[in-house]
């Protein structure tokens, strides 16, 4: 079994999905086709919940109507029989129908996680009336019947497995099946998601579920790129990445992947590829176990960081002390990303200020804190770096303008990180772009 999910911007156009179509045709494999929503539509359904939030009811009204007349213009170019253009008019009339009903309920978290649902829903039923339509036997799994997250929202693998594959054992002599990306069912029984991008999260657990060959990601780039090529100008694919270099790079803000959604390819030892729909027939990257070659491979950033710093003379060199400062993030579910430590100091990065207070409240009595928000954490991610001639004095050399805040180097043999304020993340970028890849 093979796995093939193609993003918001691959299945963003009629012309685009009849794309998808050819590629899911090219070879005889068995496969399971994950799709995201039409590019824009996840957006669009986020402002309608967060209009609904504020009570605004005309305008939440006026963005689904807006959002209907473009599916209606989509339909039109995606299929040309009569019998099937009503067949897709149907199922957007069914989801809009879904759409402005709510518009009357009083808004729920509960109803914001239906309401992002419908992206995936649309894109996957509408696929499904094009395949017909060209005469492609296919099946429709729905997602919302296998993939499911626990209590702390983390995908339960086990249970999707077993779920999963009794369904694929149903439907024994099907070729190709079309699924959902980023939709599942959370503790509770309902709808939910696996966050903001997380079609490649599905894709990489269906993968390991059932034991895929291969799991690719297609997209609108040919493969992860050695920088952010939204920022910096002269950017290039890369090859070959291992199963560790590849989530940092995502966790560390490649926006390519999804953050979390290497370990479970990396789990069963499914290899991932990274590939671009417009130009199918370029390498991309192949994402496996082993890292290939030694040295320095990409940059990447992510925002919105916070550092915070403890200082305490009397108790850093105190055994336990690390302990207890670890213990508050931990009662805040708040996951630290660097750490660097002196021998009166310690500081951290977390990303997610939701409990921001509490921890600086029960941080205090420890010593002195200091919070500083914006910032960046810029990471240098590759294989062996600390055996790498020069890595270091190219990296400081290339950075000597930019006011790097903290270190962190040795955790792990794949990365380098930095924080630098968010304001200097484009000329960090650049620099190091230059300085460390010669671009
Ligand atoms: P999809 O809709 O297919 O999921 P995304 O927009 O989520 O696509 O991811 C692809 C985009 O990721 C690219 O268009 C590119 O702008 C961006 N991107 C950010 N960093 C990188 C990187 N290091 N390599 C490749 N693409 C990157
Ligand atoms: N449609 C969802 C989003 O835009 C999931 C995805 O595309 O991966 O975030
Ligand atoms: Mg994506």
């Amino acid at each position: 079994m093979k796995i093939m999910k193609f993003g918001g911007t691959s299945v963003g156009k009629p012309e685009r999905m009849h794309e998808v179509a050819k590629l899911i045709t090219r070879d005889s494999d068995n496969k399971i086709v994950v799709l995201s929503a039409l590019s824009g539509t996840t957006n669009t359904l986020v402002q309608i919940s967060d209009l609904l939030a504020k009570g605004e009811r005309e305008s939440a009204k006026d963005t689904i109507q807006q959002l209907h007349q473009h599916y209606l213009g989509f339909i039109n170019q995606l299929v040309s029989k009569p019998e099937n253009q009503e067949k897709a008019r149907v199922i957007i009339a069914e989801h809009f129908e879904f759409l402005n009903i709510i518009l009357r309920i009083s808004f729920s978290e509960a109803l914001n996680k239906d309401i992002l649902a419908q992206g995936e829903l649309l894109s996957t039923k509408l696929f499904s009336v094009y395949l017909s339509e060209i005469g492609v036997q296919h099946e429709l799994l729905p997602a919302l019947e296998f993939m499911s997250i626990d209590a702390n929202e983390e995908p339960q693998l086990l249970a999707i497995r077993k779920k999963l594959n009794d369904l694929l054992e149903k439907h024994k002599g099907t070729g190709i099946f079309i699924t959902q990306g980023y939709i599942c069912k959370n503790a509770k029984g309902e709808v939910d998601n696996l966050k903001r991008g997380g079609s490649d999260y599905t894709a990489s657990l269906i993968a390991a579920a059932c034991n895929a060959t291969v799991c690719e990601i297609w997209t609108d780039i040919d493969g992860m790129h050695n920088n952010d090529p939204r920022i910096v100008d002269k950017t290039v694919a890369i090859e070959q990445l291992s199963f560790d270099e590849a989530a940092e790079l995502a966790y560390f803000g490649a926006k390519i992947l999804h953050p979390t959604c290497i370990w479970p390819a990396q789990q069963e030892n499914v290899p991932v590829r990274l590939l671009n729909t417009m130009q199918p027939d370029a390498p991309g990257t192949v994402i496996t176990k082993e890292a290939g070659s030694v040295g320095v491979k990409a940059v990447a950033a992510k925002d919105g960081i916070t550092a915070i710093k403890i200082k305490s003379s009397r108790m850093l060199l105190a055994y336990g002390f690390l302990r207890k400062v670890f213990e508050v993030f931990e009662k805040y579910k708040t996951s630290i990303d660097m750490i660097t430590t002196s021998e009166v100091a310690v500081s951290v990065t977390i990303d997610s200020d939701t409990y921001l207070n509490e921890i600086v409240r029960e941080l205090e009595p420890f010593g002195s804190v200091d919070v500083e928000k914006g910032q960046t954490i810029v990471s240098i991610v590759g294989n062996e770096i600390a055996q790498t001639d020069h890595v270091l004095q190219k990296l400081f050399d290339s950075l000597s303008e930019v006011p790097t805040t903290m270190v962190s180097y040795g955790g792990s043999p794949h990365n380098i990180s930095l924080l630098v304020p968010q304001t200097y993340k484009t000329k960090t970028l650049q620099l190091l772009n230059t300085g460390l890849f010669g671009l």
